[in-house]
């Protein structure tokens, strides 16, 4: 598996982008096991057109998540907002650009991780998604973390940690605990649209950040 792994890479150094087989399938040289990234597009396609929850009736388009199937890091925010629900795509707007720059602090790239949501529609308004609703589409982003199967969590906002942990708590104690879910070590940080409105918040999520690094960076040791 090694071998075949380092021979994707040497095609991806020499510019090969795609390898297409005879079923028409194709992985990327960059992807590790391109059977992730298959199947959760395969999800995508079957989900984008779900009834599950009132959120249905105002989505414009359907956001499952963007980023690297293979990521040892995920990133799970609360839910689409008005550019995403345009485009499709997760954390695309204002939000979307100071994530990115989040990351970059921290020396990542937005495609080394995978990004997505608790809901894939837009509740209306940007207001919070009803027990309800995270009820209903929470399976699709537990079927997401099973697939990806990343080393490390980072949750964006108290709406994403009370979704994953089931517990009704501050996010300043989410902020404070040390929590694995599932087995994967996770943490708690502000959603990039609090940071937008809150800057003088910025300075304990660079606190947060600065430790997820710590820990993604020993990751290869
Ligand atoms: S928010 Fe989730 S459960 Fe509700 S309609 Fe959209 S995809 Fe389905």
């Amino acid at each position: 598996m090694k071998s075949l792994q380092q021979y994707l890479e040497l095609l991806q150094l020499s510019g090969i982008q795609d390898i297409f087989f005879e079923d028409d399938k194709f992985i990327s040289p960059g992807s590790k096991s391109p059977d992730k990234a298959s199947q959760l597009e395969e999800l995508r396609k079957k989900y984008h057109v779900c009834q599950k929850c009132d959120l249905a009736a105002g989505r414009n388009k359907f956001v499952y998540g963007n980023g690297n199937a293979d990521a040892n890091l995920m990133l799970i925010g609360e839910g689409p907002g008005a550019d995403e629900d345009r485009t499709g795509r997760v954390f695309v707007g204002r939000a979307g650009q100071l994530l990115t720059k989040m990351l970059q602090a921290i020396n990542l790239e937005r495609n080394e991780v995978y990004i997505t949501n608790v809901v894939k529609c837009r509740p209306p308004g940007n207001r919070n998604p009803k027990p309800e609703e995270v009820e209903c589409c929470l399976p699709y982003l537990e079927e997401q973390i099973e697939i990806i199967k990343p080393k490390l969590l980072l949750l964006l906002g108290k709406v994403a940690a009370v979704a994953l942990f089931k517990q009704n708590r501050t996010l300043h104690s989410f902020r404070e605990s040390n929590l694995e879910y599932h087995g994967i070590k996770t943490y708690v940080t502000y959603h990039p649209s609090a940071l937008l409105r809150n800057p003088q918040w910025k300075k304990p999520a660079w606190i947060d950040l600065q430790k997820l690094q710590k820990d993604y960076e020993s990751l290869d040791d």
